[in-house]
C-alpha cells in the first residue's frame, strides 16, 4: 500500500518544484510514486505507508555504516544539548582537520563546508586563484555538483564552446569549463593542446559514480597527473563519493594518485550536511582570511555536523576492516551479475570498485558516458519496480551508484541476490 506516499506527494507538488527538494528523489525515470520515508534504521528504511525495504541508496553514500549508528545518534544528541550553532569556532573543527590529515595525506590544509557542491565550486576557485587561470577541464557524465560553471556537458565538438547543462546558466561563465571523455587520455591532450598556458585545473571523479559506476583505466589518473603538472595545472580529485568508501584514505590513496586539491562530501557527514576541500599547503594559502581567495560559510563546520562527521569516521578508522566486509558484499552481488550474463547470456553487466557497484543493462561493457547511455532504461525501471515489490530499494535511475553499509547483513544480500535472480526468470516467461 502507497496511499500515504501518494497524499503526501500530491501535497508536495503543490509547493515545492516536482514535490522534491533535489530532482533524482521524484523517481522521474522510473515513474510513479516516490516513497515518503518515515525513518531508516540499519540497512532499512521504512515509509510512511510502513512497508519496509532493504535500503542500497543510504542517502546516496552517506550512510556507510547504516542508518542510525547508535553512537553517531548518540554524538548528536550530545552536541544538541551544548547549542545548535555559535558562529565561532570549535575544538571539534580542529579535530576533523586533523583527522583528515591524518586519513587523507594529501589533505594538508582542509575548509569545511555545508555540501559537496560548495566544496567543488571552492576548490576551483582557489585553483583559478592560485594558478591565475580561468579555464578548467571536467569529463562527460561526472558531477560535481550544482553550481554554474559545472553544469556543463560537450558540445557535438569537445574542443569547441561547452554549453550549459541547464536554463539559467550564462554561457559567459560554461564557456571556461571544457569538456573531456572519462578514460580518453587524447580527448585531455587536445584540450591541453588548444588550450596551453589557460587551464587551471582538471576536475574528475576518480571513480566516476554519476553515470552508474565507472572505474578508471589503469593509467588513466597517473595520466591526468603528470599532464597537469606539465601544463602547470591542479589536478583536482572531486572524491565527495568515494572519499571513506573505497577506504579510509579514498581514491588518493586506493590508486596511489596523489591530487593537488581534493573534495569530500556526504559520508564525512555522517549523515549531516557537510563538504570539505583542501590540498596542499601553498594552495590552500590562498584562501581567505590568510590569502585572496574569498570562501564562508555561516553553518560551515556546524557543531552538530562534526559531531556526526567525526563520529563517523572515528567509527571507520576504528575498525579499517569495515572496508573488506563491505567490498565482498558487493562482490557477490557482482558474481551474481556477471554469472546471469556469462552463464545465461543476458543483456547486462556489472562495474564496481570495491563496494561502489552498478548493474547495467546493457550488451556491452561500460567505460565512459556514451556507453553508458547505450543501456535500456526500460529494462532498468522494470527491474527497479521488481525490486521494490521485492522489498529492495535501489536507486530509482539507471545512472546511479548501489551503495553498500556495514550494516547489510550476509542474508540482506542473499534476499537481493534472490530477487535480481527472479526478475530474470520472470522476464523468461
Ligand atoms: C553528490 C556529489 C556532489 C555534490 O554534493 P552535494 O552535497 O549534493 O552538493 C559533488 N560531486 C560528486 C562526485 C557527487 O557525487
Amino acid at each position: 500500500m502507497t496511499t500515504k506516499s501518494e497524499a503526501l506527494f500530491e501535497r508536495a507538488k503543490k509547493h515545492i518544484p516536482g514535490g522534491v527538494n533535489s530532482p533524482v528523489r521524484a523517481f522521474g525515470s522510473v515513474g510513479g510514486t516516490p516513497r515518503f520515508i518515515e525513518s531508516a534504521k540499519g540497512a532499512r528504511i521504512r515509509d510512511v505507508d510502513g512497508n519496509e525495504y532493504i535500503d542500497y541508496v543510504c542517502s546516496w553514500g552517506p550512510a556507510i555504516l547504516g542508518h542510525s549508528h547508535p553512537e553517531v545518534i548518540e554524538a548528536v544528541k550530545k552536541a544538541c544539548e551544548q547549542g545548535l550553532t555559535y558562529g565561532a569556532p570549535t575544538e571539534r573543527e580542529v579535530e576533523m582537520a586533523e583527522l583528515l590529515s591524518k586519513l587523507v595525506p594529501a589533505m594538508e590544509v582542509s575548509r569545511l563546508v555545508s555540501s559537496g557542491t560548495e566544496a567543488v565550486m571552492s576548490a576551483l576557485r582557489v585553483a583559478r586563484g592560485f594558478t591565475g587561470r580561468d579555464k578548467i577541464i571536467k569529463f562527460k557524465g561526472n558531477y560535481h555538483g550544482h553550481s554554474d560553471g559545472l553544469l556543463v556537458k560537450a558540445g557535438s565538438a569537445a574542443l569547441t564552446t561547452a554549453v550549459p547543462d541547464s536554463a539559467g546558466v550564462p554561457v559567459d561563465y560554461s564557456k571556461h569549463t571544457l569538456v573531456a571523455s572519462y578514460n580518453d587520455k587524447g580527448s585531455v591532450e587536445a584540450l591541453f593542446e588548444a588550450n596551453r598556458g589557460q587551464i587551471a585545473a582538471v576536475v574528475v571523479e576518480p571513480v566516476a559514480a554519476n553515470m552508474g559506476v565507472v572505474a578508471p583505466k589503469d593509467d588513466f589518473l597517473p595520466f591526468l597527473r603528470k599532464i597537469t603538472k606539465e601544463e602547470g595545472a591542479l589536478l583536482i580529485f572531486d572524491e565527495v563519493i568515494t572519499g571513506f568508501r573505497l577506504g579510509l584514505g579514498g581514491a588518493s590513496e586506493f590508486y596511489q594518485v596523489t591530487p593537488d586539491l581534493l573534495t569530500f562530501g556526504k559520508i564525512i557527514g555522517g549523515g549531516m550536511p557537510v563538504g570539505a576541500y583542501g590540498g596542499k599547503r601553498e594552495i590552500m594559502d590562498m584562501v581567505s582570511p590568510v590569502g585572496p581567495v574569498y570562501q564562508a560559510g555561516t553553518l560551515s563546520g556546524n557543531p552538530i555536523a562534526t559531531a556526526a562527521g567525526l563520529t563517523t569516521l572515528r567509527i571507520l578508522k576504528n575498525d579499517p576492516s569495515i572496508y573488506d566486509r563491505l567490498a565482498n558484499k558487493a562482490k557477490r552481488l557482482e558474481d551474481t551479475v556477471r554469472s546471469l550474463k556469462e552463464d545465461e547470456g543476458y543483456n547486462i553487466t556489472c562495474n564496481r570498485v570495491g563496494s561502489l557497484l552498478s548493474i547495467f543493462f546493457c550488451e556491452k561493457e561500460v567505460t565512459d558516458y556514451d556507453s553508458a547511455l547505450s543501456c535500456d532504461t526500460k529494462k532498468y525501471t522494470d527491474y527497479f519496480w521488481h525490486m521494490i515489490k521485492s522489498g529492495i530499494y535501489v536507486a530509482p535511475s539507471q545512472f546511479e551508484a548501489m551503495f553498500l553499509s556495514d550494516a547489510h547483513t550476509e542474508k540482506d544480500v542473499d534476499d537481493t541476490i534472490a530477487a535480481i535472480k527472479e526478475f530474470f526468470v520472470s522476464k523468461q516467461q
